[in-house]
C-alpha cells in the first residue's frame, strides 16, 4: 500500500474511505453493511482466530491428515497445469521434508506470489487425495530479515455478502485495522480516569489492538472487560441523563372536556384495563412531575387508544404532541386514525417521514417550531435536529424497543417540560426492565378488550401446503377473509433456495391457486406513498390477499384480517412470531394463523413452534424464547434497541451494569 496524505487527522468518526487501501467500491460494501467510520470497524471484533501458533515439521505432516494446521517453508517448485481448468501445484520445503499446496481458483494471484525460493507460511486443512497436500491453503509471505511479526493468532471477521463482493477479505480488514491503531491521532477517552484506574484496565488502544491481533488469545478476555464496561458505561450514562431530564420540573396539566367529547364519538367503550391505565396517566400529567412512564400491554390489547387519550391533557393545555413510530407502515396507520379522531374535536395531525416533500417538510419543520402544529406523528425523521418544537407538552414513542437509547434521549431534549409515555408490546422479563427502566414508571394493560378469540395456530408441513391453500381461498371467498401472507425477504437470492420472498411467491399466488384474487404486495423498499397506496387497499377491502416482509410486524391495525400464514416461521424468533401473528384476531371473527417450513426442519425448531401453537400469552412466551435462544435475543433487544451493545450482555451483565450505574454517580457531579 502506498502513504497516503490524510488531508485531516484520522479519528473514530472518520468516515471509512478514509482509510488507506479502501477506495469509493469497498467504503460503500463496508457502509452497506453498517460500518460507516474508522470506529465503527475498529469495533467490527473479529468471530475467531486462526491460530498460527505452531508450526508442524513438514516430515511429521501425515499425523495431521483432516485437521487444519500451519506450515512454513521454501518454495521449491511452482507449477500451472493447463490441462482441463487450470491449477497451481507448489511444492514446499522445510528442510524436514515437503508437501504439496494446490490451487483451483486465483491462480494468477498466488502464481506472482509464490516465486521459487519466496519463504512462506501456509495455514490449511491437510487432506490426502493423491499424495499428503493441502488445498486452497492461507498463505503468509515471510519477508527475509525485515523483523516483521507474523500475526500467530489470525483474525476472522464476520464479513456481509456485500463485504465479499467487493473483496474485502479478512486479510484487509485486519491490515486495515493496524493501519488504523498506527494512525489514529486520538482515542476518545469515554472512562474516567480514577475508573480506569481502580479496574486497573489497560490503555482502549491496547484492548483494541489485541483483540484484533492477540499476542496470546488466552488473555483476550481479560481485554474484553474494558470494552465491555465501555459499552455498559456508555448506556448508564445516556440512561442517567434521560433520567435526570425527568427530574426536572413538569407541567400540571388537565384533560378539560376532551375525553368526554371524543367518548362520546366512539365505537365501543373502553374496557376497564384502559380506563385504569389512563386515570393513571392523568395523575402523572396533573403531578408538577414531568410524566416518565412506559405503556404495556400484550399484543391487540388496545394501547394506541390509551395513549391517544393520554395526549389530551397536553392538547388541552394549548402544548403539542409528538407521536414516533418506527415503521412508516405503522406512521402511516397511526396518523390516518389520529386524524379521524381528532377531526370532530377541531385538530388535524401532521406526518413527518422521509417520504414527505422537501415543501411539505419545510412547512411541517415551520409549524412545529411556531406552534401550529399541534398534533405530529412521525417516524425517524422526527429526531432530525431542524426538527424543533415551540411548546412540546406529549412524546409518545410507540413500539418503543425498536429504537435505541440515544434516540429516545434525542427525543426526550426537544422540550425539557415535556411528558414522555413510552410503549411495548413486547413483554420483557423483570430483571431486565428493573435494569433499563430503574426509575420508569410502569403501567400495565392486563387483558384485552372481550369478545376476542385466541388466534388458531397450526404449523403446515409442505405436504398440506395445498390444502391450506383451499382453506385459505374459501375463508376469502365464503367470509370475505382478508389474509396476510408474511415472507422473510424481499426479493430472491441463489444461494438459499428454501428461502421464500415477496417478488416470486406474489408471482406465484397470482397465478396459481389464487388467480382472481385480489393480491398485494408490501415491502421495505417501496416508496411511502406506494405503501400507504397498499395498506389503504388493504384496509378497505380491495386487496385480499396481501404479501408482505415484515414491515407489517409492529402495530398495523386492519381487524378485518383473520388470516396470517408466515412462510419460513423457523426463521423467526417467537417473540416476532407474536407479533405477526398478534396482526389477526384483533376483530371478533375467527382467526387463523398458519407456520410453513421447509421439510428439514430440525427438532428443536419443531419444538419450538409446537410450543407457540398451543401459546397465546406473550409474557409466557417471552420466558420461553428466553430460556431457549439465550438473553441476547429476547425481543430483538441485540439487533435493535440496545444495538450498542456488542460484547456485554444486558442480562448477563446485569450486575456488573449496577455496579457501573453507582460508580457513576461517585464520578459526577449530582
Ligand atoms: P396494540 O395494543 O397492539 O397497540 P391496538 O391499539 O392497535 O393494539 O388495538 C387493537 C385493536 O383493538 C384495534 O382494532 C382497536 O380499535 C381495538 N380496540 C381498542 N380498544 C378497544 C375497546 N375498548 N373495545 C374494543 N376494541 C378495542
Ligand atoms: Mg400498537
Amino acid at each position: 500500500m502506498t502513504k497516503r496524505q490524510l488531508s485531516q487527522p484520522l479519528d473514530f468518526l472518520s468516515p471509512v474511505s478514509m482509510i488507506e487501501g479502501f477506495g469509493p467500491r469497498r467504503a460503500c460494501a463496508l457502509c452497506e453493511s453498517g460500518i460507516e467510520t474508522v470506529g465503527d470497524l475498529l469495533y467490527h471484533f473479529p468471530r475467531r482466530y486462526l491460530d498460527r501458533s505452531h508450526i508442524i515439521p513438514l516430515r511429521d505432516i501425515g499425523g495431521y491428515l483432516d485437521r487444519t494446521c500451519t506450515v512454513a517453508g521454501m518454495v521449491e517448485k511452482a507449477h500451472v497445469e493447463r490441462r482441463r481448468k487450470s491449477r497451481l501445484r507448489v511444492l514446499l520445503s522445510d528442510g524436514t521434508g515437503s508437501m504439496e499446496l494446490l490451487w483451483f481458483a486465483g491462480v494468477p494471484i498466488y502464481r506472482n506470489m509464490l516465486a521459487v525460493g519466496t519463504k512462506i507460511m501456509a495455514t490449511g486443512k491437510v487432506s490426502a487425495y493423491t499424495h499428503v497436500q493441502m488445498v486452497h491453503p492461507m498463505v503468509e509471505r515471510l519477508a527475509e530479515g525485515s523483523g516483521q511479526r507474523v500475526q500467530a493468532f489470525f483474525p476472522l471477521y464476520p464479513t456481509s455478502e456485500q463485504m465479499r463482493d467487493a473483496g474485502i477479505s479478512h486479510r484487509l480488514i485486519s491490515r486495515a485495522v493496524r493501519w488504523i491503531l498506527g494512525t489514529i491521532s486520538r482515542f476518545p477517552q469515554i472512562l474516567p480516569e480514577p475508573i480506569a484506574k481502580k479496574r486497573n484496565f489497560p490503555p482502549l488502544e491496547e484492548c483494541l489492538r489485541e483483540i484484533h491481533s492477540p499476542t496470546d488469545p488466552v488473555k483476550i478476555d481479560e481485554y474484553k472487560k474494558r470494552l465491555r464496561y465501555e459499552e455498559l458505561f456508555r448506556l448508564a450514562l445516556t440512561l442517567r441523563w434521560s433520567r435526570r431530564k425527568f427530574a426536572l420540573p413538569g407541567r400540571c396539566l388537565r384533560a378539560g372536556d376532551l375525553p368526554e367529547r371524543f367518548r362520546k364519538q366512539l365505537p365501543f367503550p373502553l374496557t376497564g384495563e384502559q380506563e385504569k391505565a389512563i386515570r393513571i396517566l392523568y395523575d402523572d400529567a396533573a403531578s408538577n412531575r414531568r410524566m416518565h412512564r412506559l405503556l404495556q400491554g400484550d399484543v391487540g390489547s388496545g394501547k394506541t387508544l390509551t395513549a391517544f387519550f393520554a395526549c389530551f391533557p397536553a392538547l388541552a393545555s394549548g402544548l403539542q404532541v409528538a407521536w414516533l413510530a418506527p415503521t412508516e407502515v405503522l406512521a402511516l396507520q397511526t396518523c390516518r386514525l389520529i386524524a379521524s379522531w381528532l377531526a370532530p374535536l377541531g385538530f388535524k395531525p401532521e406526518l413527518l417521514m422521509s417520504g414527505v416533500t422537501a415543501v411539505d417538510r419545510r412547512r411541517i419543520n415551520a409549524a412545529c417550531a411556531d406552534g401550529t402544529a399541534r398534533f405530529v406523528v412521525g417516524t425517524h425523521a422526527l429526531l432530525q435536529p431542524s426538527v424543533q418544537f415551540k411548546r412540546l407538552g406529549m412524546i409518545v414513542i410507540d413500539e418503543q424497543h425498536k429504537f435505541g437509547a440515544a434516540q429516545r434521549l434525542t427525543m426526550q431534549e426537544k422540550d425539557v417540560a415535556s411528558d414522555f409515555l413510552l410503549m411495548s408490546a413486547t413483554p420483557i422479563p423483570q430483571t431486565l426492565a428493573k435494569t433499563l427502566y430503574g426509575d420508569l414508571d410502569i403501567v400495565t394493560i392486563l387483558k384485552p378488550p372481550a369478545g376476542r378469540n385466541p388466534v388458531e395456530t397450526h404449523c403446515v408441513p409442505e405436504s398440506k401446503r395445498s390444502d391450506m391453500d383451499q382453506f385459505v381461498l374459501r375463508e376469502i371467498r365464503e367470509c370475505g377473509a382478508a389474509v396476510y401472507w408474511v415472507v422473510p425477504r424481499i426479493e430472491q437470492d441463489e444461494t438459499s433456495e428454501t428461502i421464500r420472498d415477496a417478488e416470486t411467491t406474489f408471482a406465484a399466488l397470482k397465478k396459481g391457486a389464487f388467480a382472481g384474487i385480489p393480491t398485494g404486495c408490501l415491502h421495505g423498499r417501496m416508496t411511502s406513498m406506494e405503501k400507504e397506496r397498499i395498506m389503504q387497499s388493504f384496509a378497505a377491502g380491495s386487496i385480499k390477499l396481501l404479501v408482505s416482509t415484515t414491515v407489517v410486524e409492529v402495530g398495523v391495525d386492519v381487524p378485518q384480517a383473520t388470516i396470517m400464514i408466515i412462510e419460513n416461521a423457523e426463521r423467526f424468533g417467537m417473540a416476532q412470531l407474536h407479533q405477526l401473528r398478534g396482526r389477526v384476531g384483533r376483530g371478533s371473527g375467527k382467526s387463523y394463523c398458519f407456520l410453513l417450513t421447509p421439510s428439514a426442519a430440525d427438532d428443536e425448531t419443531a419444538e419450538r413452534l409446537s410450543f407457540f401453537c398451543r401459546h397465546h400469552d406473550g409474557f409466557r412466551i417471552a420466558e420461553m424464547d428466553l430460556t431457549l435462544r439465550g438473553p441476547g435475543e429476547v425481543a430483538g433487544y441485540r439487533q435493535t434497541g440496545w444495538e450498542d451493545l456488542k460484547l456485554a450482555d444486558i442480562i448477563r451483565d446485569a450486575e456488573l451494569f449496577r455496579e457501573i450505574q453507582e460508580e457513576l454517580e461517585t464520578v459526577l457531579p449530582r
